[in-house]
This record gives structure tokens, sequence and C-alpha cells, in this order.
């Protein structure tokens, strides 16, 4: 597949990246600086662990990309203690000096975009065109929720009322925000999350995946030098302890994650044993994403859809495609074209123009995929395996052939596409299987028959249902993204009720 087919088909921020191999001569003059990141800690007073640890390059695991200080335990409740204070003068600021903030993050983002660019690259493991819309996507989220904070909490609402009373709906923080966030969207996920908590009057505890705590570190600090004081947004890298410490804090006045929906219920159950306030979970996590093509489809179109949902970012987006329901009818010339454009994929580097499909994150997800593929080689047809390099953390593109849906029972998160056949017939039944995975992120559907489209639309609850196109690459303000059931609890990322879940509402009333 020609490099530049995938791209995102709209681009709010309007960034431009100029021509290809100059941005390839820059990647290359940036891996060495890279390696320069030192990440620890930013909370005011923290020690961080003794201890510092190399992150390495999911591409070559013999390159160190910086280092990280993981926050020792003790650092949360330092974290807690001054994002109290700094809530205490961040919460009264007018919501224009806050949304002024973000506006400012995204101008400097711009102003760095290639050295955040050089780091998704070597931290992340993104390919150039990922990593492009991926800093787009992190510009427009700040953007996006400072132009919605000055809608939402600018002015109090007058509320209709007797004669002789005022009645004022307001909006402001709840406290310190927790924010979780997932190395998959090391920069976009971590900044809607944590941009989202400051406009709507918190202080943050921001705590990025164990994997990429090097961007996180740096985009923390444009936010910093954006103007929000460092006891008002603060970062704690670390693991699953860290995290735990976070969400077990007494001080906790909400919190948002995105990751793993075993995480995710993992996080309710802490906050649900709590005994003081109750705090508001936001989270936002996986899917067994299905794509329907029955027999009206354009081929052409749906085998490009269909390699794009499932294999770029080597499939690790929580929108990805997993399981591609083909009508029967079409169902081998259909296959014979998708193994096609899947050969045509170039695997490698992620930092040259030329690559389609960079590696996966760390060994263990590698090692997981490989597990996966062992299992299913075991009742399951699998179809095609593409070849990998031997540095690094790299998995090819798969195809699996089940025998009935049902022969996938989690979501695998990577590049394996899982096709079953379906006869004209069993729509409903179709309908029944996706249903019954308990759930609702993202839907393709390929068809040119009306009817089809809104029945299936219709029975599904599905977060966000992608007609006759690809399923990824959900944009800011025009496709607000998120999932229902076990895909996570809303409100959706970039859509105009997400900043509500992030404030309380304050009526006042006054006799006058
Ligand atoms: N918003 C992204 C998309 O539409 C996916 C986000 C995720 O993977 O968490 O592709």
């Amino acid at each position: 597949m020609p490099n530049g087919l995938y791209g995102d088909r709209h681009n709010s921020s309007g960034l431009e990246f100029g021509h290809r191999q100059s941005l390839q001569a820059l990647i290359a003059s940036l891996a060495g600086q890279t390696t320069q990141v030192e990440a620890g800690p930013l909370v005011p007073g923290a020690s961080g662990q003794m201890e510092t640890q190399p992150v390495l390059s999911p591409a070559d695991r013999s390159r160190a990309v910086g280092t990280v200080r993981n926050a020792a335990v003790a650092d949360v409740d330092r974290a807690f203690v001054a994002g109290r204070k700094g809530f205490a003068r961040w919460s009264k600021m007018p919501v224009e000096a806050r949304a002024a903030c973000l506006d400012k993050t995204a101008d400097l983002m711009e102003e760095n975009r290639d050295r955040l660019l050089a780091l998704l690259s070597a931290e992340a493991g993104k390919t150039l065109d990922d990593g492009i819309a991926e800093i787009r996507e992190a510009v427009d989220f700040c953007r996006y929720y400072a132009q919605q904070a000055r809608k939402l909490f600018g002015e109090a609402e007058a509320m209709p009322g007797p004669t002789g009373e005022s009645n004022r709906l307001l909006w402001r923080g709840r406290g310190v925000f927790a924010c979780i966030s997932p190395w998959n969207f090391p920069l976009a996920i971590f900044l809607g999350q944590v941009s989202a908590a400051l406009v709507a009057g918190n202080a943050v505890v921001a705590k990025p995946a164990p994997q990429t705590p090097l961007i996180a570190f740096e985009a923390v600090k444009l936010m910093h030098q954006a103007g929000v004081p460092a006891d008002v947004l603060m970062l704690l890298p670390g693991g699953a302890e860290v995290g735990a410490a976070i969400a077990a804090h007494p001080a906790l006045g909400g919190l948002a994650f995105t990751g793993s929906t075993g995480t995710a219920q993992s996080i309710n159950r802490t906050l649900a044993a709590k005994t003081g306030p109750i705090v508001p979970l936001i989270a936002e996590t996986g899917g067994i994403n299905a794509m329907i093509v029955d027999a009206t489809a354009l081929a052409e179109q749906v085998a490009d859809d269909v390699v794009m949902s499932a294999f770029r970012s080597a499939g690790q987006r929580c929108s990805a495609l997993r399981i591609l329901y083909l009508q029967e009818d079409i169902a081998d010339g259909m296959l014979e074209m998708i193994e096609g454009a899947a050969r045509e994929l170039n695997l490698g580097d992620p930092a040259l123009t030329t690559t389609d499909v960079g590696p996966v994150i760390d060994e263990k997800q590698k090692a997981m995929l490989e597990g996966h593929i062992a299992d299913m080689r075991k009742g399951q047809k699998v179809r095609y395996a593409g070849t990998v390099p031997n540095t690094g953390n790299f998995f090819a593109p798969h195809i699996v052939e089940l025998d009935k849906p049902e022969a996938l029972t989690k979501e695998v998160f990577g590049p394996i596409l899982h096709v079953v056949r379906w006869k004209a017939k069993d729509l409903g039944k179709v309908i029944e299987s996706i249903n019954a995975t308990g759930y609702g992120l993202t839907l393709g559907v390929h068809s040119r028959i009306e009817q089809t489209i809104r029945t299936v639309t219709e029975a599904l609850d599905t977060g966000n249902v992608y007609i006759n196109r690809n399923m990824i690459g959900a944009v800011v303000g025009t496709q607000p993204f998120g999932g229902s059931g076990m895909s996570g609890t809303g409100f959706k990322a970039g859509g105009p009720a997400y900043l509500m879940r992030f404030a309380l509402e304050q009526v006042i009333s006054v006799n006058t």
C-alpha cells in the first residue's frame, strides 16, 4: 500500500507538516536528542523513587529513548495536598483565563511539533502519519475544550422563576481530578483528559501509562509554560501501585480513565468502596468492534477500509476493527482482496516515511498477540500472517477466519483481523452476536441498502457507527468519541457534553 493512503480526512487544527523527505531528515536529526529526556514526577516537593529506569524504543529494544524516575507512593499524597491549594486559586479564576492556557498550550505544541513527533516515533513507535494525526488531535482537544468551556461555564445561566426570586445555575470544578491515560495515544488522550479537567476548574493529578512517560512529561512542561501553575497540574509517572494510591486517595474529586475494561472495573470498585464523597468515574475502554459487509458493498472500498481499520497503528486503537462479518456470497473474493492489500503494507521502523505499520508497544503485548495466534491455530483458520523485522516488538498483521463469532472471546489489542461469514437471511444473528459481546464502541457497516443500515444501527447501542467508510480516527468536535456498556461510561471525548462530568453544578436562588 503506498504510504500516505492513510491520513485523516479532516484536520481542524490546520497544522502543516511540510514535505515528507524533510520530515525524514528531521526525525533522523532528532533521534539523538530524544535520548536526553529525563522524566520524573512533577509535583512540588516530590522525591520520586531512588532509581531511574531506561525507556526503551519499541522498534529497537537496544535503544534507550530516555529515562524515567517514577513517583514514590508517598508522592501521591504530596500531590493531593499541593493540589488542594492549587485548586483553591485555580477554581476562582475566570473561565477565560483557564481557556487561554489551553489555547496557549495548543500554540506551544504547534511550535514544538517536530520534537513531539520525534518523541512519538521513538517512545511510542508511532509511524509518521500516526504521529502527525496525534499532534493534530492533541491541538484540537485543547482548542475545542477551551471553546466549549467559554460557552458552558462562562456566564451563570439565569433560570426561570417566580417574581421576587432570582435563580442562577453555575458550574465549578470538583477539586483534585485524576487523569489516568493509556500508551496508545500518549499525547492526544493524555492532554485531552488533562485539558478538559483543568478548564472545568479542577486541579489535576495525571498518571501516564508506564510505557510512555516521556511524552507526558514534555506535555506537562508545555502546559506549565502556557501558564498552568505547578500545583494545579502535577505528573505522577508510575505503574499500578501509583494508580491504586491515586484512586484510593480520600481527597480525590473525580477520575478520568482510558484503558482496558478490566482496569476500569477495578478502579470503579475502589471508588465504590470509599466511605467519603461519591466520586465520579469517566471511563473510556475497549471493544470487540465489528464491521458488517453485505453483498451490495463496493469491494475496493471495503478492502481499503478494512485494512486501514484493522491494521493502521498496528491495530492499537480501541476503535480498531476486530471482527469482520462478510456476507457468504462475496466472502472468498473479498478475503482475497483484503489479503492482497495487507501483503502490500510496509512493516518496520516507524521513523521511515515508507512505513505503514510500526511495532507494538512492548514485549508483553507482543507475547500476548503471539499467544492468541497460537490459540487460534488450534481450532480456527489462520489465513494470513505477514513477516516482521527481527529487532524490536514487531508483530505482523494476521487474518484469522473463525468458524463462529463466539470463538473470539476477548478484545485482542493489536493487528489481528478476525473474519466470520454470514448468510443473507442471518443478519439478525449477526446483530445478536455483536450485542452479546457486551461492548459498544465502534461499528462499521458497508452496504448500499438503506434498510440494512437502519436495522443494524437501531439494533446496536454502539457509540460510534461508521457507514461505508473506515471506522477509526474520530475527529474532535466532528465525531465525538466513546462507547457504552463494557466500552465506557461516556460522555464522549471531543463532544459537547464531555466537560460537564468534570464540573459541579450549583444553583443560587435569591429572594430579591
Ligand atoms: N479516538 C481514536 C479513534 O477514533 C481511538 C482512541 C483510542 O484508541 O483510545 O481511532
